[in-house]
């Protein structure tokens, strides 16, 4: 229970209304984008400026209260999770597109905007911005910093990490610290840019962002290949990289995503089909033309049964929705989702996907699987219950095989999703145990009250 006095010096901060403490607001911010995880925080605060950001910072430290940064809380490693209770600090009304600027290819934003309102602000100047988590209807810019987000564009243009040139972080203690600027190119001492990125809110909070853009694409096309058998899908993406194509987007949804997304909105998808890969090439009309037919090509010699070109902008969209909702129907499933997030080298995809096959028979738990096949970046799925004690240790178990299978083959427990709650209990299989120390002492110099986002990433000492 925290203070009353520290409560009205938070009112004093950011004015009354946008402290919130009655029981169902604080519901609201309990959970995230998991289904096993849930806490409720002591109060929410809704900060507009930096400058409120630094002050709550200031009095959290000096008072040793839990903050815990928050967006949108579309992440699904249990990030924004207040799991020691104290403070959510959200960001959802930091909303303010700052600049666009054309000539220099760079915008400047506050964390709450949303992705896909930046997107429109952007669209209007024919300007993009590639990274594109199938959440960008809702998460904000904050979150996809903190998480170094990626999505289907990053098989070509890379991931947000990629994209930032410049931060405004308010420390722990309270102090609101520069990085980077607005120029593409900086080698002014250490990267500690970096070090923010991808630090799911345990080392600061970001309250302004720089983001490199690029002129929007002119001509793009979506194909559709379907495939009897999952892991010929995941070497069709191998040999379509290994003749020299990058595609714009390279995306896997096995059946059971067709199954229920055509039960949700039919929209004639083949419905036998084991897996389904979608594809976008982009660039001058000239270049899409040439791409797509070899990607085309590949994939009829990669053994598709039948490969689909999208024949305009609706149908491609149609495609493309599909894939987007492929998240939602796979979470709307059961009760309990464990949805996984790792990445396997490229060209060990079929491999890893004959793996989970494997997996899946001897454990008796069905393995969905989508994911943004380009990057090697799957989304393995087991339902269970986690009130079934029983059944959820056998899925936690089965999980456990599929992390040593992708890190048996060089790969990494996360690729785009974090670790967070989630995937705390395999940091230390998967990390160097020197790396793992310097992040720890790195957090400590940062933040040596530990009172950023504690019990992420890894159970803090108390
Ligand atoms: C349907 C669906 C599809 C998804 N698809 C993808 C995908 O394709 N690719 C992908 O990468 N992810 C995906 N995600 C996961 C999620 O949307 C991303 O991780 C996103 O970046 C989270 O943004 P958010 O605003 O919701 O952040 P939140 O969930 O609120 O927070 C995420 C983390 O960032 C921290 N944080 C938030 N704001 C700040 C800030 N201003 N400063 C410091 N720390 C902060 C939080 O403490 C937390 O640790 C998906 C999620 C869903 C539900």
């Amino acid at each position: 229970m925290l203070d009353t006095k520290i409560i009205s010096q938070l009112q004093k901060i950011v004015g009354k209304e946008a402290v919130l403490t009655a029981k169902e607001d604080l519901n609201a911010y309990s959970y995230d984008g998991t289904t096993t995880w849930a806490h409720l925080p002591d109060v929410v605060v809704l900060p507009t400026t930096a400058e409120q950001v630094s002050q709550i910072l200031k009095l959290a430290d000096e008072n040793r209260v839990p903050v815990t940064p928050r967006g949108a809380g579309t992440n699904v490693s249990g990030g924004s999770i207040p799991i020691k209770g104290g403070i959510v600090l959200c960001t959802t009304r930091m909303t303010k597109i700052l600049d666009i600027n054309k000539t220099n290819l760079t915008a400047t934003v506050e964390p709450g905007v949303v992705l896909q309102d930046f997107n429109m602000a952007l669209a209007k100047e024919g300007l993009f911005y590639p990274p594109d988590p199938q959440s960008f209807l809702g998460c904000t810019i904050g979150g996809t910093v903190a998480e170094n987000a990626g999505g289907p564009y990053c098989v070509k243009y890379g991931v947000t990490k990629q994209y930032v040139v410049g931060l405004e972080v308010v420390l722990a203690n309270g102090y609101v610290m520069k990085l980077g600027g607005v120029t593409v190119k900086n080698r002014t001492g250490y990267e500690l840019m970096m070090l923010f990125i991808g630090s799911e809110g345990t080392l600061g909070i970001i309250t302004k962002v720089t983001l490199r853009l690029l002129p929007m694409p002119p001509a793009s096309k979506t194909m559709m290949a379907v495939f009897d058998d999952m892991s010929a899908g995941g070497q069709a993406v191998s040999n379509i990289l290994a003749r020299g194509v990058i595609p714009a987007k390279v995306e896997f949804v096995d059946n059971f995503v067709i199954r229920r997304i055509e039960e949700m909105t039919p929209m004639g998808l083949p419905v036998d089909a084991k897996a389904l890969l979608l594809l976008q090439a982009d660039g001058s009309p000239a270049a899409v033309e040439v791409e797509s037919g070899q990607i085309v090509d590949i994939l009829k010699k990669s053994g598709a049964k039948e490969v689909k070109v999208a024949q305009d902008a609706s149908e491609a969209a149609k495609y493309w929705g599909m894939r987007r909702a492929g998240f939602a129907a796979v979470f709307g499933a059961a009760k309990t989702v464990m949805a996984e997030d790792v990445a396997v080298p490229r060209d060990k995809l079929a491999e890893f996907i004959h793996k989970l096959e494997e997996i899946s028979q001897r454990t008796g738990f069905f393995i969905q699987c989508l994911g943004h096949a380009g990057d090697g970046n799957l989304h393995p799925a087991i339902f269970t219950d986690v009130s079934d004690k029983e059944n959820f240790a056998k899925a936690q178990q089965t999980m456990e095989e599929i992390f040593e299978a992708a890190l048996s083959l060089g790969g990494v427990l996360s690729g785009e999703h974090g670790i967070g709650l989630e995937k705390q209990r395999f940091l230390s299989r998967a990390m160097d145990p020197v790396a793992l120390d310097l992040m720890k002492k790195i957090k400590g110099l940062l933040d040596p009250n530990h009172i950023l986002n504690p019990g992420k990433i890894w159970e803090e000492e108390a």
